[in-house]
């Protein structure tokens, strides 16, 4: 009799998922296990919204596997202990996972490896986190990682794809394990609490599978056709929401490639994904540090007061604020948005790239090390796919009457400027005293004066990045 473990991870899925597909065609038993590590979802970079959705697609997966008689064990701890453990009690021979690509899982599953070997188990990897299979092949003409998305994606389009994997046939397993799995679900209280510095959405979306693919679904049927012309669009609200239900695998990068196939400027953002992964599997070291070596000795301004006005969203620029809040609000922000923000904090505010990714990673549900990273060095103008650093030195005012045209977004998540017409709605400050008492936003009273001069800031920036 041959059993095999599961380890699920970011990859709360039955279908297409070949370490689930691998051991119930190879064992007689498969063992579905969960593991809570404490250091992910109450450590330095933990976010209460990604623990609610977690707790949610967890739920979902026990349910879907208790219904085929089986059930997901969740068990609190540190996987190389955990693993080994439990395989040596039920009597596994192997683990089976899904491979992941950031340097934290790396470092992990190699020690997890390393400890099932120890006690005579074995640890089998497979692909399935992002469209392609196999990143580490994936190289340049001149034998080396591809470090600019164009190239990258042209390589990308031509690598051989996966077929998407129907859901096996799930053994069933003894009733005492579906009972200790149900029973073990109490462990998800550890994903309620509060964590410090992480701020819980009022009105975020749901976790799960069922979620996930009706989400997929509206996009394909009613959103994707516009794709390229909204996506930018902050107030159409035309992006597919995907992001977070991509991170924790709720639905596989591979299928939703294979549903939207046919629209060609959303397939080219899965491989952007795709490239961030790619791009810290070969650069681990970009995790703390600034791909690009010039910049890694770089003094960026030190003042608190700065973050906290851009973190609260209270910069006094309306289409920065109205995205920290979406960011409070919501624990997701725009595309457009982010990349305004971005910009705005380390251009305008000088203030390290790091302070950005941090609070992202706190507030965002689909926060994730490889996505954020790389497009905080992208938008820092510090990372890959390098570019002079004022062409992603944005103008927010620009940005704002060109994403933002009719101010339905900014009206949407900042209520002072409700009234304000829209010829000022850019620049609110510039309002006459008798506009701003109509509008009820007297501005350094309803509404905060500009933290600093555009104008002048970007002059300061260009200084900032002129290094020798
Ligand atoms: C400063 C900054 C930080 C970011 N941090 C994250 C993060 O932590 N997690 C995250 O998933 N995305 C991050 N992004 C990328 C992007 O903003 C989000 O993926 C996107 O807004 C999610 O919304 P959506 O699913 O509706 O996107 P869609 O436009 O519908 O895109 C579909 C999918 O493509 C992928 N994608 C889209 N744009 C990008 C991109 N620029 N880079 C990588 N993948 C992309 C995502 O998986 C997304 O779900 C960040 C972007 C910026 C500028």
């Amino acid at each position: 009799m041959t059993k095999a473990i599961v380890w699920f991870r970011n990859d709360m899925r039955l279908n297409d998922h070949p370490a689930l597909v691998a051991a119930c065609e190879g064992a007689d038993e498969v063992y579905p296990v969960f593991i809570v590590d404490e250091r992910l979802v109450n450590g330095s970079r933990a976010s209460a919204n990604r623990n609610r959705f977690l707790r949610q697609c967890l739920i979902e997966l026990q349910t879907a596997l208790a219904q085929r008689g089986s059930g997901l064990l969740i068990r609190v701890g540190r996987p190389e202990v955990v693993l080994p453990e439990l395989a040596s009690q039920i009597g596994a021979q192997v683990v089976l996972a899904l491979s992941d690509l950031t340097p934290f899982a790396r470092s992990r599953d190699e020690r997890v490896t390393t400890a099932l070997r120890t006690v005579g188990k074995a640890m089998k990897w497979l692909p399935g986190r992002i469209v392609i299979d196999t990143p580490a092949e994936l190289l340049s003409g001149s034998g080396r990682p591809y470090q600019v998305f164009t190239p990258f994606y042209k390589s990308w389009l031509l690598q051989p794809r996966r077929p998407v994997l129907d859901e096996p046939v799930i053994p069933k397993l003894p009733l005492t394990w579906s009972k200790a799995a149900i029973a073990s679900l109490s462990k998800l209280e550890l994903l309620s609490s509060p964590i410090a510095g992480s701020t819980l959405a009022q009105q975020a979306v749901a976790g799960g599978r069922h979620a996930a693919q009706e989400r997929l679904h509206q996009f394909v049927t009613i959103k994707a056709d516009q794709y390229q012309e909204l996506h930018d669009d902050l107030a159409a609200d035309g992006t597919s929401h995907l992001s977070a239900d991509l991170h924790f695998g709720s639905l596989s990068a591979r299928e939703v490639e294979v549903a939207t196939e046919v629209f060609d400027a959303f397939r080219r953002q899965l491989a952007w994904r795709d490239f961030y992964q790619y791009v810290l599997w070969h650069f681990p070291d970009t995790i703390k540090m600034e791909f690009q070596e010039r910049y890694r000795g770089m003094t960026w301004v030190d003042d608190e007061g700065l973050a906290h006005a851009w973190r609260q969203g209270q910069t006094g620029y309306p289409v920065v604020d109205a995205a920290m809040r979406q960011l409070l609000h919501e624990g997701y922000m725009h595309n457009r948005a982010r990349l305004i923000v971005g910009s705005f904090l380390t251009k305008d505010l000088g203030l390290d790239w790091r302070i950005g990714e941090d609070h992202f990673t706190r507030h965002l549900i689909d926060g994730d090390t490889a996505n954020n990273n790389g497009n905080w060095q992208w938008i820092a103008s510090v990372g890959v796919d390098s570019a002079p650093m004022f062409r992603r030195l944005y103008n927010p005012m620009t940005q704002q009457t060109r994403y933002d045209p009719t101010g339905a977004y900014v009206r949407r998540y900042v209520p002072e400027l409700a009234a304000v017409p829209l010829e000022y709605l850019a620049r609110p400050w510039e309002m006459p005293l008798a506009v701003q008492k109509t509008a009820q936003c007297v501005i350094g009273r309803d509404y905060p004066e500009p933290v600093v001069d555009h104008v002048e800031a970007r002059q300061a920036a260009i200084e900032r990045y002129r290094i020798p």
